[in-house]
């Protein structure tokens, strides 16, 4: 695993995907590392859970001038954790999104 300081993500390879760069390290836990974005109103609800868990959590967004350009409606949220919040961001975010679906059909339980 490696990190890229340019674009705050974790690589696979020692090539970041996004930009390209050589990578010589992997992500320490003080690393923050991004993990999804999000539109209104999920946006404002991910980073409401997240600080609720006291995870120091940083928000880039994305002005409409920004949007504009890249094609995108609306504004949108980008959301970077510490390495070592990783997986328990993913895991509240995960929880955010699940309960925004309906339950199943009770015909389809088992
Ligand atoms: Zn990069």
């Amino acid at each position: 695993m490696f990190y890229c300081e340019n674009c705050y993500l974790l690589n696979e390879e020692n090539t970041c995907a996004f930009c390209g760069s050589r990578l010589t390290r992997g992500p320490k836990p003080d690393d923050y590392c991004f993990i999804g974005n999000k539109c209104s109103p999920w946006a404002e609800m991910l980073h409401g859970i997240l600080e609720d868990d006291y995870i120091p959590v940083i928000i880039r967004q994305w002005s409409p001038r920004t949007a504009a350009y890249t094609g995108e409606v609306g504004t949108r949220t980008d959301f970077f954790v510490p390495y070592s919040e990783l997986d328990h961001a993913r895991q509240l975010e995960q929880a955010l999104m699940d309960s925004s679906f309906e339950q199943p059909d009770p015909e389809t339980d088992e």
